[in-house]
């Protein structure tokens, strides 16, 4: 048994299960990586410990500082675990339309949260989180959407994970983009692994990767209304627009077939991996990220009937 020193020694390593309730084409394997078995609930976890290791290795953040950053809430989840233990303030800028659970969390462990207008969008929130610092001394905003440490993460962690547990017998990868961190930091490492490796993003309806207009949508934590500069677009070798409905109706699913918690970004993901299954050849390997869990959810009605859920407001 491995004794671990702390709660940041729990970030990663998270497990890759074969699902088992969906109908699929003779060979074909969905193999979905459980990323909100993190300690923090999310794939963010490792993008916390990068930035705020990074930042303390670097000078940026010196112990007695703050770090701060615009989040819809899982980042902030992250960041503000890898803080324990650091000695540094954290506080977190959040749309106010983001699920009340995430908001819930990040002060449980010890973050102050600022809301900012939903009208105002993610840009309201990255505004108000460079006006802090700038009255804040010893302040940092490592900033998501603008920084390289955020692909770095997963290009560093996810992605030699998934090939690893995979000896290397990865054909497809599938994930959503908020920032498009994940999916481009992953997809960077799979390829230079095996440039054949296809690379699936997914995004919800009102999403603009597609060329649709921004418009709101309820699947939390994935969409853009922008593209980071980071985000490398010819790693799109296919991009699925997926229905709030759809990805509502596979969590669902996936509670009652697999047992599996997750949230609506995943159900987003996993419809986009049955669309990928029912075209691929008899022995392909899907790989299929699930991002967080429904527990931070459940005050939205996930799990109740698809016309009581869907009279829910609309985030972004
Ligand atoms: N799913 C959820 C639930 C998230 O919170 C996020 C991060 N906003 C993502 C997916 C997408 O991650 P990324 O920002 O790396 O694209």
């Amino acid at each position: 048994m491995t004794l671990y020193q702390s709660v940041h020694e729990l970030v990663g390593g998270t497990p890759l299960v074969a699902l088992q309730a969906f109908p699929l084409p003779a060979g074909v394997k969905l193999l979905a990586k459980c990323e909100f078995l993190n300690p923090g609930g999310s794939v963010k976890d490792r993008l916390g410990e990068k930035f705020v290791s990074a930042a303390l290795a670097s000078g940026k953040l010196t112990k007695g500082g703050t770090i701060i950053e615009p989040t819809a809430g899982n980042t902030g989840i992250g960041i503000a675990l890898a803080a324990i233990g650091k000695g540094i303030h954290v506080i977190f800028c959040v749309p106010d339309k983001f699920s009340v659970e995430k908001q819930q969390l990040m002060r449980a462990l010890g973050a102050k949260v600022v809301q900012t207008p939903s009208d105002l969008g993610m840009a309201g929130a990255v505004a108000k989180a460079k006006q802090l610092a700038a009255q804040i001394p010893g302040s940092y905003v490592p900033n998501q959407f603008a920084n390289k440490l955020n692909p770095a993460a997963y290009f560093e962690t996810l992605g030699p994970e998934i090939w690893n547990d995979l000896n290397g017998h990865v054909d497809v990868f599938v994930a959503g983009a908020g920032s498009g961190g994940t999916f481009t930091g992953t997809a960077d490492y799979l390829k230079k692994m095996n440039p054949l490796i296809r690379t699936v993003v997914v995004e919800p309806e009102g999403s603009i990767l597609n060329g649709g207009a921004p418009a709101p949508h309820r699947t939390e934590g994935i969409g853009m209304d922008f593209i980071p500069s980071f985000v490398k677009t010819k790693y799109f070798d296919k991009i699925y627009t997926v229905s709030d409905r759809d990805a509502f109706r596979r969590l669902r699913e996936a509670a009652k077939g697999e047992g599996l918690l997750i949230g609506s970004s995943s159900g987003a993901a996993l419809h986009a991996a049955l669309l990928e299954a029912q075209s691929a050849a008899p022995g392909t390997n899907i790989v299929v990220l699930f991002p967080d869990s429904s527990e931070r959810y459940l005050s939205q009605g996930i799990y109740e009937t698809e016309e009581e859920t869907m009279k829910e407001t609309h985030t972004r």
